[in-house]
């Protein structure tokens, strides 16, 4: 007769032991790296709260994992015990369960109970000190409101399936949350299916990202729990059902697939000098004044209505889109350059969409007319208004580059700094100007302030391009605002 004992008392090696768990988590089957060794692992906890990790290997997962449930609770009796070798270790789990075709398991009906553990949660406003930080991930716990267009990317040669979920905590503060592919086929249907019940998760182990502000995705260790018997999930998806109108507006506005300077800027924002930018910086805040030049520029490019993708189509033409192949009407999209200069250098940058048309004070339709009619924009108040202000600004490089080797960026946030008086002399006690004088060598080549004539070929080379507006690489990612997003209908 096994022994039956609680997870902590189960020790490697040991034999004949049998213990009821629940499982907790259940996560995506993956590869080893370089090995065709192929694993699924498991996170069972018990009536203690002691938890410690599962794992199938090779041949028995099509076997065993259909066995083992996500919340169902199971007698295990004497799976292999032993340490999980420190390299392996992805949380803080030291101890894992083999489990084999050898392996006996029987369910234990539950009667529903809550799950015993406890989690650490981030909140949406922390995110951003995560971003990009390849050594960490966070937990979240969100409610699921809304799903953006499922699309497949080719990644390093290789096809990914991704789509986009909107979740929503108590605040009412929204980020989008990337389900790469098996989490997609898995979890992502099952969020899909009930997306009328507002289903709540918990996303363990979610990489943030920088894409257009904070952003979240799974990676090979991530788990994501849908409608977890835990306490807090449940109090969530209560709050859900009592803001039920709140939720349909926030999805009929559709704002959470804009940058949000909520969730994506520090209340300390440190910015940096335009010629300490390094191209391999991801994406960079600077303090700058905005200019363009008062020279024939065309402030617009005929795109998709869903994408947002340049097309050679005629206004209002419905066309099938060679980029989301879906057919749409084509519309005017405002878009232009611009020069951002601070006392250290100037940089050439791209503005679209809502951005572009606050900054110029006319909006896409308004910018092609007056270019149909061959009559240039009245421009010279807001050439006047910008001289004296000064703004923050939230810029990621372009991946092409222009003939001269200047990088481009693409602003993706900007705002007016209230201070008039904050101008160009800008001072460095907020700004880390130390290596101001030493260049480092992977600056960004950089035009001198002032340089009027190098930066006014520039633009005319950049509006070179519209004359072929196949040409026009809009990397569609660039400008969630537009991205298409055919949104699933809640309710
Ligand atoms: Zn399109």
């Amino acid at each position: 007769m096994a022994n039956l004992l609680p997870i902590r008392d189960v020790m490697p090696h040991m034999k004949n032991w049998s213990c009821i768990i629940t499982v907790q988590e259940k996560q995506q089957v993956t590869n080893s790296l370089g090995t065709p060794t192929r694993k699924q692992k498991f996170v069972f906890y018990d009536s203690e709260g002691s938890r410690v990790e599962g794992i199938i290997f090779n041949d028995d997962i099509p076997r065993m994992s259909q066995i083992l449930q996500v919340y169902k609770k199971y007698k295990i009796s004497n799976a292999e015990v032993r340490p999980i070798p420190q390299k392996f270790q992805t949380s803080d789990l030291t101890i894992q369960w083999v489990i084999s075709s050898r392996t006996v398991i029987d369910e234990i009906p539950d009667d529903d109970a809550v799950m015993a553990v406890k989690f650490c949660y981030s909140k949406f406003t922390d995110l951003v000190q995560y971003m990009d930080d390849k050594t960490k991930s966070v937990d979240v716990l969100g409610v699921v409101i809304s799903a953006l267009e499922r699309k497949t990317i080719t990644k390093n040669s290789r096809q990914s399936d991704v789509q986009k979920f909107v979740l929503l905590n108590e605040e009412s503060q929204t980020v989008l949350l990337s389900l790469w592919d098996n989490f997609l086929t898995n979890e992502g249907a099952e969020m899909l299916s009930k997306l009328h019940s507002y289903p709540v998760i918990i996303a363990r182990r979610v990489k943030v990202n920088n894409y257009n502000g904070v952003a979240l995705g799974t990676w090979f260790d991530s788990a994501i729990l849908v409608d977890p018997p835990i306490q807090e999930a449940r109090e969530l998806k209560n709050w859900a059902l009592r803001n039920t109108n709140l939720i349909k507006e926030l999805v009929e506005k559709m704002d959470y697939i804009k940058y949000n300077p909520q969730l994506s800027l520090k209340p300390d924002q440190k910015t940096t000098w335009i010629c300490n930018i390094t191209s391999t910086q991801k994406t960079v805040w600077v303090k700058a004044q905005i200019s363009f030049d008062h020279i024939f520029q065309k402030y617009w490019y005929m795109s998709c209505k869903n994408c947002c993708r340049a097309t050679a189509a005629d206004y209002e033409v419905v066309f099938t889109c060679n980029s989301c192949k879906e057919k749409h009407p084509a519309i005017p999209r405002c878009r232009f350059d611009v020069d951002l200069t601070d006392s250290t250098g100037v940089i050439p940058a791209s503005v679209f969409g809502e951005l572009a048309e606050k900054l110029l004070t006319f909006n896409g339709l308004e910018a092609m007319q007056h270019f149909d009619q061959n009559v240039e924009l009245p421009l010279e108040f807001v050439h006047n208004e910008l001289k004296s202000k000064m703004f923050l600004l939230h810029i990621k490089p372009v991946q092409t580059q222009l003939a001269d080797a200047r990088q481009r960026y693409t602003i993706i946030y900007y705002s007016e700094i209230d201070d008039p008086t904050a101008s160009i002399q800008l001072t460095s006690q907020t700004e880390d100007d130390s290596s101001f004088l030493g260049k480092e060598v992977d600056n960004v080549r950089l035009g001198t302030p002032g340089g009027d004539s190098d930066r006014s070929k520039i633009c005319v080379r950049l509006s070179d391009r519209f004359d072929e507006p196949q040409n026009v690489e809009l990397d569609v990612d660039e400008n969630a605002e537009c991205s298409s997003s055919k949104k699933q209908k809640l309710i």
